[in-house]
């Protein structure tokens, strides 16, 4: 491998050595890169990767809140501003008890790559908080939330940063977030956050985005196959906004999501996890934050196994793995390669260990898809909130959805083309990392060296 590249990844592993998913992320970028620093050595003079990998800037903050019964609460709340070369930062807000620098610096770093991939003008961003909404009253979140806003408002702006929802963040939390904003400002700036309710500004179709754009983003996968997506079986992990969207469009198209999972065991649902009543009894499950996936099965009549994964299932042909961070290591890759299907496609940020990935992408008959490009759907509609919203425009549900999928099949074309233009065949990893990098460097180069 290029030997500025190992010096970069060597300099974070030790700087850093602490922040393990951060570590993770930056060496899996870097090294499928590397064919992209050997054709440019100017941006070795330039030191360009060093820079890269520092975030602009990282900030911590104190959030403190007052629960129900009156104590005070005191939490911490992040913003990682990654990287701007190409547009305002944009990226998601993650409550959970989890929260870390690590965390933030892993997603801020894949956003800016994700970001640019989507081929809209996007810099990279991810924020958040240690809060935990699960169990908490509306009234509870709301005090976080304006705390959390109060804290931050100084620091975003729709040319600024532009933040949106993650895990634990919805609607009802942007809608908080937004309403303290405009409070603060005494502004109607609703392009400061995206993921909105209808009423104030938010674009139809952006709930389902991340899940739409998975699927139509498979169908390209399964055309360069010559394979289709009617009838086949998907398991995806999780149950969550984004599995929701997957089972929605993968109903729509032809095929069958039979697992579900959730942190505490998994759904069979041979019948397949689909129409308008089951995928409402999976939002309204969400949002209670109850965890009780059993209750799916009691109420459809299926099977629900406690305590275990699916990982390994031999009655799948495609795994989306779509619920959190480093939930297929080794052993569930071995499974997963062991079962016969043939299709990974990451959607959740960053699912696979760095070992688990190497393992899959090992086995010659699987075609494996980074999440990078598979879950670019959701920041891409989110751009498009963005754009409507400069504009006071709303955009039909039909023309949302039709940019939606014209922008993942951009994304696939995009990394197929990466990657051959490397040398590198029908690699779907190293060729988005390489186009989403190609744009942030020549963009961060012509700036100058700051
Ligand atoms: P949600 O919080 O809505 O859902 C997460 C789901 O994952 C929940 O159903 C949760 O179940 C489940 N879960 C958590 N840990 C595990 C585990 N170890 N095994 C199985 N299931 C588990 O999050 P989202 O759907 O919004 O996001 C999921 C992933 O997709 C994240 O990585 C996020 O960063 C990424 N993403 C999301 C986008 C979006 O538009 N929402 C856009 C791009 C990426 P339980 O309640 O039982 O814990």
């Amino acid at each position: 491998m290029n030997s500025y590249v190992e010096q970069v990844i060597a300099y974070v592993e030790e700087k850093y050595a602490e922040q393990k998913e951060f570590v993770q992320t930056v060496r899996e970028v870097l090294t499928s890169i590397a064919p992209v620093i050997d054709a440019h050595p100017e941006y070795v003079k330039a030191d360009l990767l060093k820079r890269m990998v520092e975030p602009e800037r990282l900030f911590r903050f104190r959030v403190v809140w007052t629960d129900d019964e009156g104590n005070v609460q005191t939490n911490v709340g992040y913003r990682c501003q990654f990287n701007g070369a190409i547009g305002p930062y944009k990226g998601g807000l993650r409550f959970k008890n989890n929260v870390n620098e690590s965390v933030m610096k892993f997603l801020g770093f894949e956003q800016t790559f994700k970001n640019s991939l989507t081929g809209l003008p996007i810099g990279g961003a991810k924020g958040g908080s240690d809060f935990d909404p699960a169990g908490k009253s509306d009234e509870e979140i709301m005090r976080f939330c304006q705390s959390f806003m109060t804290a931050l408002y100084r620091y975003i702006g729709p040319d600024i940063d532009v933040p949106a929802g993650d895990i634990g963040v919805g609607g009802r939390e942007i809608g908080f977030l937004y309403g303290q904003y405009r409070r603060l400002k005494g502004d109607f700036e609703n392009g400061v956050l995206t993921g909105k309710g209808l009423s104030y500004g938010g674009s139809l179709i952006r709930p389902e985005a991340t899940g739409y754009g998975a699927i139509y983003y498979l169908d390209q996968v399964l055309k360069h196959e010559k394979d289709v997506l009617v009838g086949k079986r998907i398991a995806v992990s999780g149950y969550g906004n984004v599995a929701w969207g997957i089972m929605k469009k993968a109903a729509q198209m032809g095929a069958k999501v039979i697992y579900m999972s959730g942190s505490r065991g998994y759904i069979r649902d041979e019948e397949g996890i689909a129409g308008d009543e089951k995928l409402d009894f999976i939002l309204k499950l969400r949002e209670s934050n109850s965890k009780d996936l059993k209750s799916y099965a009691d109420r459809f009549g299926c099977e629900y196994v406690e305590g275990k994964t699916f990982w390994g299932a031999k009655d799948v042909d495609i795994y989306m793995p779509s619920a959190t961070q480093n939930e297929v290591g080794l052993e569930e890759a071995k499974k997963i390669a062991a079962s016969g299907a043939k299709y990974y496609l990451e959607v959740s940020n960053m699912p696979t260990t760095n070992e688990a990935l190497a393992y899959l992408k090992n086995q010659k008959q699987m075609i494996i898809a980074p999440s990078k490009a598979v879950n670019a759907g959701g920041v891409g509609v989110s751009a498009l909130e963005m754009s409507q919203n400069a504009e006071r425009l709303s955009w039909t549900a039909e023309e949302v959805d039709m940019r939606l999928k014209e922008m993942m099949k951009g994304i696939y074309d995009k990394s197929v083309e990466a990657a051959e233009r490397y040398g590198l065949g029908y690699d779907l990893i190293a060729g988005a990392n390489i186009a989403g990098f190609e744009k942030v460097a020549q963009a961060m180069y012509e700036q100058g060296v700051f």
